[in-house]
């Protein structure tokens, strides 16, 4: 690990075993570590004693550090000649802002590196059994944000998003669920596409609502669902029951709970 160098690294989606090999070691090395509100606690834990902890984290709406002022931070510690990590959840690289980052410290020459991490989709559907791709079931993937630059609006080409092959995968979309469904139907994908909600995905604190698109805004409010939750829709969701093989403490359905109450 080289002083000076800003170290942008993915942490994966929480579980602490899906850390890349280079993430681990870099954390254990670290002198600082500015990290974000993703970052399981077990991940946490991993970082030394002896290191500077910096919080950068973001709440919906609510921004403690305004990303200029993370870059800032950022060139600032590599400046200082510091073993500078910057944990971000996934992949710094997927609707992490890490480009942002990257773009100041390139800007300003101060050297950095990026260490990919297991992005949510990755993550949250293995552990929920549902392969993003599959013979006869679907033949592309995309990965979109439910929020519009800004935090404002979501302007997607609704139209160019409904395809029969395709698997979409919805990041921060839990807050846009029923008009991101709404929007979808209304461009022609068909009401009865299966469609899934991953909440905490690959801790043991996931819990999952698998549904249509029709239907899972509903499920996800009668569950009160919270961020961090991935949506996940196409014909691939239909695998789940027959692949599910993680079985964390809250498993179960809060549908099915509701049900059996
Ligand atoms: N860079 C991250 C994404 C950051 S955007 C990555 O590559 O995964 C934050 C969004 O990611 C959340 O709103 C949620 O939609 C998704 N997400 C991240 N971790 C998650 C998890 N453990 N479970 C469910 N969704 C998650």
């Amino acid at each position: 690990m080289t002083k000076g160098c800003v170290y942008l690294v993915g942490a994966g989606p929480g579980d602490p075993e899906l850390l890349t090999v280079k993430a681990l070691r870099l954390i254990k090395e670290a002198e600082v570590v500015v990290f974000d509100r993703l970052i399981s606690q077990e991940i946490q834990d991993l970082i030394p004693n002896g290191a500077t902890r910096i919080f950068a984290g973001k709440t919906p709406g609510r921004h403690p550090l305004r990303q200029e002022e993370i870059n800032d931070l950022l060139l600032r510690l590599a400046r200082s000649g510091r073993r500078v990590v910057r944990l971000k959840g996934g992949d710094p690289f997927v609707f992490g802002r890490g480009g942002e980052e990257a773009e100041h410290l390139a800007r300003h020459r101060a050297p950095f590196e990026v260490v990919p991490g297991v992005t949510a989709a990755a993550g949250c559907s293995a552990y929920a059994g549902i392969p993003l791709t599959h013979r006869g079931l679907a033949n592309t993937v995309r990965f979109i944000t439910g929020h519009g630059k800004d935090d404002t609006d979501i302007d997607h080409d609704w139209p160019a998003l409904v395809a029969a092959d395709c698997t979409l995968v919805v990041y921060m979309g839990l807050g846009t669920l029923e008009r991101i469904a709404a929007s979808l139907i209304a461009a022609g994908m068909p009401a009865d596409t299966p469609a899934a909600a991953i909440e905490n995905g690959t801790t043991p604190a996931q819990r999952q609502e698998i549904g249509t698109i029709a239907d899972l805004p509903g499920r996800v409010r009668t569950c009160r669902l919270a961020p961090p939750t991935l949506i996940v829709i196409g014909k691939v969701v239909s695998l789940a029951d027959a692949l599910a093989w993680f079985h964390p403490v809250t498993e179960g359905t809060c549908t099915e709970a509701h049900v059996a109450a």
